[in-house]
């Protein structure tokens, strides 16, 4: 058998695990940086249909925006919040 349902749970426990941590992006760009290199990215392709999809921002690599599966309406952020307020792109 395949491994596919094991690696869309493992998936799924990853994005709970990153909200939980996301909600208090670190203030300084390291720490960020830091951060991002721990938790790693989502893959899209990895989570069940209609999952929202995952943004990363361009500059620390922290989450930057989550869209509903029909994203193509709206356009994701390309930096987070964070960085965005220093005025880093
Ligand atoms: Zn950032």
């Amino acid at each position: 058998m395949s491994d596919y349902p094991a690696q869309r749970g493992q998936a799924v426990a990853a994005t709970k695990r990153r909200d939980k941590v996301t909600e208090t992006n670190p203030q300084t760009l390291e720490e960020r940086k830091a951060l991002a290199a721990e938790l790693g990215q989502i893959r899209n392709e990895d989570l069940y249909a209609g999952s929202p999809m995952y943004y990363y921002c361009r500059v620390c690599g922290l989450e930057s925006d989550r869209l509903p599966e029909d994203w193509w309406k709206t356009r994701p952020k390309k930096i987070c919040g964070a960085c965005a307020e220093e005025g880093l792109e």
